[in-house]
């Protein structure tokens, strides 16, 4: 059999159909009597998503076969699809890699520690921001992703979390998220602080998560950051930093060129003042590009005073990639040179390496 050439198959790139997680209560309950239903109908959808975790309309038994069969149709449509997962470290941690309506694919990675689960999950499909040593800033933009395929990413965590799939002993509820995979979630600001309200807000209007739990990775978009400052939400806010000047920083996060150094720390400094929270500063350790000894000292200099803690990530080349990461020696010093100027430090640990679900792997290669 000869197989159509792409064109006829390629499938139209947009956001998925409405989902009850792209909508708060009220909206919910608006949709569901729109549709001729009693407004308590939605109340009860809600339980089964956010409470229960449940996203197979046949399983709402407490529903009249027909309204759950129109209201699921209506608000609950498949947006998430296992391509497949692979895991590693002894299976405690997961890469899975999802298929939109679209055909569009994403990845998300559960790992889990000691005694808490972390999932790491996508904002976009790509990312436009082009950092040249990250895996998914290589491909581009493809599209923004919905606030119902980001909810779903979580919640797809949290039922294999309760299922007790997950290896290394007692079963632990999800408890943290982090804004870790593809994308720019800054770039999409509307849907993920979306996402980020059904994540916080008790069930059923949501996933009930902790606030202090969740991580928003960013590589410096200001106006965005200042925003997150407005939402009243206290979520952690990272920042990827990679270079503590504008020159290096320039090529390494281009973005830069944008909001320097100087104005992405300024932004930072404005969110810790509000929410009180202390941020993190990202910072991947390139042999020979970022690691020099007068960096160390910059950075520590650039920080001491604030209410930041670094995580030096171990560059995880990609492939192609001409760039590698530092020798475990120059790390050590560096971490001893920042820590040097009273400026709290930690090296981040790699988990997911060899599926390629370390940080700025999720390039999603179908
Ligand atoms: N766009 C957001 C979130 C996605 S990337 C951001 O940039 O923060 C999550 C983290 O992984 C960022 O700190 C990013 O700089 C880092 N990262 C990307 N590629 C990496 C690589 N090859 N090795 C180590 N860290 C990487």
């Amino acid at each position: 059999m000869t197989s159509l050439p792409l064109i006829f198959d390629a499938p139209r790139r947009g956001l998925p159909p409405r989902h009850l997680a792209d909508l708060s209560q009220a909206e919910r309950r608006t949709a569901v009597t729109e549709l001729g239903e009693k407004p308590f109908r939605a109340d009860q959808l809600s339980r089964h998503y956010f409470a229960r975790l449940e996203n197979d309309p046949a399983t709402m038994t407490d529903l009249p076969a027909p309204v759950r069969d129109k209201l699921g149709r209506a608000l609950l449509p498949a947006l998430l699809t296992e391509v497949r997962h692979v895991e590693t470290d002894s299976g405690k941690t997961r890469k899975t890699l999802w298929r939109l309506h679209d055909g569009t694919l994403v990845e998300s990675v559960l790992m889990r520690y000691k005694d808490r689960l972390t999932v790491c999950v996508s904002s976009q499909a790509g990312c436009g921001m082009a950092c040249p040593f990250c895996a998914t800033g290589q491909g581009g933009l493809t599209r923004n992703l919905s606030t119902g395929e980001i909810v779903e990413q979580v919640a797809a965590a949290a039922r294999i979390a309760a299922s007790g799939e997950m290896a290394g002993g007692r079963s632990l509820r999800l408890s943290n998220v982090v804004f870790m995979g593809m994308g720019e979630p800054l770039a999409n600001y509307k849907r993920v602080s979306a996402a980020l309200h059904r994540l916080v807000e008790p069930a059923p209007a949501g996933l009930g998560l902790s606030q202090r739990h969740i991580t928003m990775s960013t590589v410096g978009l200001v106006p965005g950051i200042q925003r997150l400052a407005e939402e009243g939400l206290n979520v952690t806010l990272a920042v990827s930093l990679h270079a503590p000047d504008d020159e290096l920083r320039n090529t390494l996060v281009p973005v830069n060129t944008r909001w320097n150094v100087r104005e992405v720390l300024e932004a930072a400094d404005d969110y810790a003042g509000k929410t009180g929270r202390r941020y993190s500063i990202e910072y991947a350790m390139i042999r020979g590009i970022n690691d020099q000894r007068w960096r160390a000292d910059l950075l520590g200099e650039l920080l001491s005073g604030r209410l930041a803690h670094v995580n030096l990530i171990p560059l995880n080349p990609t492939p192609g990639s001409k760039w590698d990461a530092s020798p475990k020696h120059v790390e050590e010093e560096f971490v001893e040179r920042v820590a040097a100027f009273g400026v709290s430090i930690t090296v981040r640990d790699t988990r997911g390496r060899e599926i390629d679900g370390a940080c700025g792997q999720l390039a999603a290669k179908g």
